[in-house]
């Protein structure tokens, strides 16, 4: 391709993208002008050539990288034999790709429910636990995000939580987030205590026999990645437990990598009875999502119909690339370089970074999911303004690095597969953009 053509495939696809496509979550006028043309491990290119080190993972689901050979071959041979079939037949992949999904949950799950994403995941399993209680409450944190249809969206927590009067039976709680505790705590274990009272409190005023399920993200994502303070988790359990209300643990953006580990929660001492996935567990490379049931909610449903389904309910093309990419990720040790990197490379790395940028307020995270948050001012944490952040974006994309900004945080989510290299490659660009754009 010659140099003159490729600038203009950008310019036609920005052209196009303008004038024909309705964004999510922006408003129209006020549009990226970002060509991803193609892509490979933790780098993508538009068509004249621009790298990009993506250090977002587009939306925090690339944890293979870009392209994996294994798993675009999967899809391609995949695609060579059906690539349409209606939920209700058999298939070989389908069931493939759920045993190994159940492969990495804890003992008592043997079925997967399968979807189109995170949202349905989410959908889904709120529909499960009502029918499996016959309450009606599900309770999930302020600080979350669990997609955009909808129960999943009025279950969402953050600025997203669309008032919606004719959702009926979702009740908003605090979780933890020690650096704005709202519980007035100065240590996590103060916070993890505070939390937790709060949460038996709401528990009560709600009436416990009309909750079907607490619904929450193990390591809420989008609003912040905050990770649970000790024994935050295993009290949610034991409070659910209490009054017989299910745990729903949204996996979508934790799960199968991000933390460093297989589920998020597999680092805490909880057990989830439905668990929602999505993102990771092929890495985007086609739509999917689902929801892992535990035994006793899949029984509820062995003489009784389940009132749900999707056409695409998992699609051909979707389970094949499960396939390969839990192939990948497990002959690769995938999961394992994420939780190293994390721990030696990037969080090392971010917290020098704090020491020498004032406007770092607070790092933390784990395996390739952390939160760098930005503050005008340490003392009060009073956060960064938009416009500054915005300065902080369009410098880092400037340099060549894709970023994950949200509100006044910096998310440094690349793929699981990122090596030492990168990191040292991304660093700098981070520092010399705190140091300029301000
Ligand atoms: N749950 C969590 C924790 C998420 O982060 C997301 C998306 O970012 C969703 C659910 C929704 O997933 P999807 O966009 O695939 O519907």
């Amino acid at each position: 391709m010659t140099e003159n053509l490729a600038e203009d495939l950008d310019e036609l696809a920005r052209t196009l993208d303008r004038d024909h496509v309705f964004h999510s979550w922006s408003a129209q006028s006020q549009l990226s002008s970002l060509v991803v043309a193609s892509g490979r491990g933790c780098r993508v290119w538009d068509h004249a050539g621009r790298e990009y080190l993506d250090f977002s993972s587009q939306l925090v689901n690339v944890n293979i990288g870009h392209q994996h050979p294994a798993v675009v071959q999967a899809i391609r041979e995949q695609a060579e034999l059906i690539t349409t079939i209606a939920p209700s037949t058999v298939n070989l992949a389908r069931g493939e790709a759920a045993k190994r999904i159940i492969g990495h949950a804890p003992s008592g799950f043997h079925k997967v429910f399968f979807t189109n994403g995170g949202a349905d995941a989410n959908e889904n399993a709120i529909r499960m636990a009502r029918l499996h209680t016959g309450r009606d409450k599900i309770l999930s944190t302020y600080r979350s995000y669990h997609g955009n249809t909808g129960a999943a969206i009025v279950s969402t927590g953050d600025w997203r939580r669309i008032p919606n009067e004719f959702a009926r039976g979702h009740v908003h709680f605090f979780g933890p987030y020690l650096y704005r505790s709202e519980f007035w705590a100065t240590t996590p274990e103060e916070e993890s205590e505070r939390a937790l009272h709060h949460l038996r409190r709401v528990i009560e005023a709600e009436g416990p026999s009309s909750i079907a399920a607490v619904l929450l993200e193990t390591v809420p994502g989008t609003a912040g990645i905050m990770l649970p303070p000790p024994g935050y988790l295993a009290g949610v359990r034991e409070l659910c437990d209490q009054h017989g209300i299910l745990l729903i643990l949204d996996e979508v953006m934790a799960g199968f990598g991000r933390t460093g580990r297989w589920f998020a929660f597999d680092g805490y001492d909880v057990r989830p009875d439905l668990i929602t996935f999505a993102k990771g567990v092929n890495s985007g490379y086609v739509p999917v999502g689902g929801v892992v049931i535990s035994d006793p909610i899949a029984a509820t449903f062995d003489d009784r119909v389940f009132p749900g389904g999707l056409t695409y309910s998992g699609h051909p093309l979707a389970m094949a690339s499960i396939v390969a990419a839990l192939d990948a990720m497990e002959s690769e040790g995938v999961v394992e370089n994420a939780r190293v990197i994390g721990e030696t490379e990037i969080g090392p790395a971010l917290v020098e970074l704090a020491e020498r940028h004032e406007v770092i307020g607070e790092v933390r995270g784990e395996g390739v999911f952390w939160a760098v948050e930005l503050v005008a001012d340490r003392e009060t944490r009073e956060p960064l303004p938009a416009a500054a952040m915005g300065r902080i974006k369009s410098g880092l994309v400037a340099r060549g690095l894709l970023p994950f900004i949200q509100d006044n945080r910096i998310h440094v989510v690349p793929p699981c597969v990122v090596t030492v290299e990168d990191v040292a490659q991304a660093m700098p660009i981070y520092d010399e953009v705190l140091s300029t754009a301000l």
